[in-house]
């Protein structure tokens, strides 16, 4: 039995002050004590730690590679897309595990307990088959044993090239599944967990409306219907008006028509929503993955996080491309997103919930339930998703309450963050990964023996 003391903790019910929580050996939270005199490790801000909901890890290793304009009139998405798929076919198993290790360091450094990892990088460069089909996803579970993050590990099914089901192109050999290599993979990929600890869980992502069909995402539904669903949905204007094409509907509007989405279901970006979209999508339950940083790097648009928000829409944040891994500057990117589109200040806070506070609980609660984890509170039963922030430096001094998650959010930064517990696994202290250097240089020496192939 392991104590934390915290001198102001964010509890279910609001801030409290003297908490002291016992973690269980089974990595759950198995006591909450408000007003408590001391015993336990002393920190002094602790928060519950959030799940990144949506990550391609691999996408690390190329950040800053594709910042310089081609020879086409506009760089775009699909431009910057097509950097990736050349980068792609270099990288081996050792340099997922290298950089999927590093990747989550980086998460848990800055304040996530899980890596929500949306895998699609299956086979062989060319597309050939590994002898084992869960080759790479087993390199995703050997980083979280490694780095000791609470991994939520979402195999890909990937058909098609395009909504009208074209082949995939050749920048997308290495993703492509069949219905039945799907379900083989799904369960290669169980029995891959089962080495981790009891807090690793599987989830089902059918990849988007591009590239699967309906019968394709209708299996994904069906396949493990008690585990979180992520799919991307309308991140960009090209995809929406070839959905519209194809299926004579936008993509929200045909989700909608066709499936009932709920609290399982997680959307990645819905940059491109009407207002009637969002506020129909927003009432199901399912959450928005939203990943603002890489939202901002890829020019998708800007989320409708008012209307989303009014309508009672959950949200969860992830890293995505991973261009870089901030916390709270995805949290401050949504929110600055929003007022520079409406002119306004504090556009996400309600009464009596200030921004920072409101977009914190707002990533805790979606996170929850697209890891599929019990976490998102300091709460007994749950698991010990942890996050505790010094308070002593020039950023937090002397602030109280909800202003200390403004301030770490808008003022702050990632060098707050002191300790992170996964489950209880305490693998962030003061401030660094317990295997820091040694995650650093294995991912030097990925880098380094890359740029050689390249
Ligand atoms: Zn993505």
């Amino acid at each position: 039995m392991t104590a934390i003391w915290a001198k102001h903790a964010l509890l279910p019910e609001g801030w409290a002050e003297n908490v002291r929580v016992e973690l269980g050996v089974d990595g759950r939270i198995a006591k909450v004590e408000t007003g408590s005199s001391s015993g336990g490790e002393r920190v002094e801000l602790l928060l519950p730690a959030m799940a990144n909901v949506h990550s391609h890890a691999f996408q690390r290793a190329m950040a800053g590679l594709s910042e310089a304009r081609g020879l086409q009139s506009r760089d775009t998405f699909w431009t910057w897309r097509q950097i990736m798929y050349r980068f792609l076919d270099h990288l081996t198993p050792e340099d997922v595990e290298a950089i999927a290790a590093l990747v989550q360091m980086e998460m848990l450094e800055a304040g996530y307990a899980t890596n929500v990892e949306f895998h699609y990088l299956h086979h062989q460069p060319g597309g050939a088959r590994y002898d084992n089909v869960a080759e790479m996803s087993e390199r995703i579970a050997a980083a979280a044993a490694r780095t000791g993050i609470g991994l939520t590990l979402l195999p890909v099914h990937y058909q098609f090239g395009g909504v009208d089901r074209r082949p995939r192109g050749p920048g997308q050999r290495r993703f492509g599944t069949t219905p039945d290599e799907f379900g083989r993979l799904l369960e290669a990929v169980e029995g891959t967990l089962r080495h981790l600890p009891s807090d690793a869980g599987i989830g089902v992502a059918p990849h988007s409306l591009r590239a699967v069909s309906p019968e394709g995402l209708e299996l994904c539904v069906n396949l493990r219907p008690e585990r979180p669903l992520h799919m991307h949905l309308a991140e960009q204007i090209p995809e929406i008006e070839e959905v519209e094409v194809v299926y004579g509907r936008r993509p929200v509007e045909w989700l909608l028509d066709n499936h009932s989405p709920d609290r399982r279901w997680t959307l990645i970006h819905l940059t491109h929503m009407t207002v009637d979209e969002t506020r129909r999508l927003a009432v199901t339950g399912a959450a928005a993955g939203l990943c603002p940083i890489t939202e901002s790097s890829l020019g998708d648009g800007i989320f409708n996080g008012t209307i989303w928000k009014e309508a009672g829409g959950r949200l969860g944040f992830g890293s995505d491309s991973n261009v870089r891994i901030s916390l709270v500057e995805e949290l401050r990117t949504l929110e600055y997103s929003q007022r520079l589109r409406d002119s306004a200040r504090a556009v996400l806070a309600e009464p009596g919930r200030s921004t920072g506070r409101m977009l914190y609980e707002a990533g805790l609660d979606g996170g929850a339930t697209a890891a599929g984890r019990e976490s998102g509170a300091i709460a007994p039963g749950l698991w010990a998703d942890l996050c505790a922030v010094s308070l002593f430096n020039p950023v937090l001094y002397a602030r109280e309450r909800d202003e200390i998650l403004d301030s770490f959010i808008f003022a702050g930064d990632d060098s707050l963050v002191r300790d992170v517990w996964a489950a209880g696994r305490h693998v962030v202290r003061n401030g660094r990964h317990v295997d820091h250097e040694q995650i650093i240089a294995e991912y030097l020496g990925c880098i380094g023996r890359l740029q050689e192939r390249m």
